[in-house]
């Protein structure tokens, strides 16, 4: 069954396997997004849910539980905040980097500056609130949208556009990236840029705020891609992968911006409900227990290897389980249509790149099943646009 013509009716789900309403089974690559990292119904998640549901899921926040007090804590020490971090509860990615727009405000604020401009990169996702979209740039997505959130401009992602936005003497609360541009068809920063933007917002004041709603919570082989880079942010966001299919976002502070935030600024009604965190708990304890982020790593590099001498490929990129391939035609659109009917979940970020994020837990089974059946899919595109009649016309 399928609505609309384009998506499965999705029923059922186990491990890295998710069954459509006439029982078709398909590998799931895709997990949700880079959000199933146990991949589905996993007995851990399932238990906690339900223990934490027959116990306590929903309080106001005119009090605290030991479920998101734990996880506050887990959060800090992941992260490396020190004693001084701090960490705010939301429920989604977007309202996450909503709370950082907000963080840049009293950021500027406290610096005395009237204004204060935030600013983000050509070719990122930060989410499709009106604020979050302003941070958004991609005309698809704003244009119907406009008037949206001023004070907000953007560079492109290079060293020398980072280098001129900060010699031409503008006054900017936050920098805000993503560590891998995602959205953008899982592209890396240029090698060096965390650290010299580091520098950069040092020197003129600025916040850098790191969106790791898609490569945080382990997706790249570490706990945050920050953590490769040896550099320290003021901020980052989570979500996605964080409570591993249950709603939650988070805002993690450091140093000097985890005194901006005071009583009455900000506030979320369901953030860091005791059901969401108790679930964000247990998934981090099991990626600790079971050396998941050895396994990310590793599988990444064997994913990468292996399409790496498949048709069609010009190369992998991205860290990790979060892998971007990119294709030597435009594609993309063809091949996921293509893995899909022979039931294989992946997604086209672009016109030219395939989007593969596998649960943490994948081994080599799903490795294998992968790669013979991307390796099939991309034959069959492979040859449809070999055919002499199509040569040298464009896709
Ligand atoms: C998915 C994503 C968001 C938005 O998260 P939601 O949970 O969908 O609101 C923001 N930033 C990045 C980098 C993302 O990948």
């Amino acid at each position: 069954m399928s609505l609309g013509g384009r998506l499965a009716l999705l029923t059922r789900g186990e491990g890295s396997h998710v069954w459509d309403a006439e029982g078709t089974r398909y590998l799931d690559f895709l997990g949700g997004i880079a959000v199933n990292a146990l991949g589905h119904a996993h007995p851990v998640f399932a238990e906690t849910v339900a223990r934490q549901a027959a116990t306590l899921s929903h309080v106001s926040n005119y009090f605290a539980t030991p479920q998101q007090l734990e996880l506050a804590a887990r959060l800090k020490e992941l992260a490396g905040t020190g004693e001084r971090g701090r960490v705010f509860l939301a429920n989604s990615g977007t309202e996450a980097n909503e709370t950082a727009i907000k963080l840049a405000r009293l950021h500027a604020r406290k610096q005395g500056w009237a204004e204060g401009l935030i600013v983000s990169l050509e070719g990122a996702f930060h989410g499709r609130s009106t604020g979050a979209l302003a941070l958004t740039p991609k005309a698809a997505y704003q244009d119907p949208f406009r008037p949206l959130l001023p004070g907000v401009t953007h560079i492109a992602p290079t060293l020398e556009a980072l280098e001129e936005l900060f010699a031409g003497g503008e006054r900017i609360s936050a920098l805000v990236v993503e560590p891998i541009q995602g959205e953008a068809g899982v592209l890396p920063l240029p090698e060096g840029y965390l650290r010299r933007a580091r520098e950069l917002t040092t020197a003129h004041g600025a916040l850098l705020i790191l969106d790791e709603v898609q490569t945080g919570m382990g997706r790249t082989g570490r706990w945050f891609a920050f953590q490769a880079e040896g550099i320290v942010p003021d901020a980052i966001t989570l979500a996605k992968g964080i409570a591993a299919g249950f709603p939650l976002g988070a805002l993690v502070t450091f140093g000097d911006a985890s005194d901006l935030f005071y009583p009455g600024t900000h506030n979320s009604t369901f953030g860091g409900n005791p059901l969401a965190s108790a679930v964000a708990n247990a998934v981090i304890q099991e990626i600790q227990d079971r050396d998941l982020l050895a396994n990310v790593a590793e599988r990444g590099a064997q994913l990468r290897e292996a399409v790496e001498r498949m048709p069609l490929v010009a190369g992998t990129r991205g860290a990790g389980l979060l892998i971007g391939i990119a294709l030597t035609k435009p594609v993309a659109a063809e091949v996921r249509a293509a893995a899909h009917a022979r039931g294989l979940i992946v997604n086209a970020p672009t016109d030219d790149a395939i989007r593969i994020a596998p649960a943490y837990t994948i081994g080599d089974d799903e490795v294998a099943e992968f790669t013979s059946t991307f390796a099939v899919a991309l034959d069959e595109v492979a040859s449809r646009h070999a055919a002499p009649t199509t040569e040298g016309i464009p896709a």
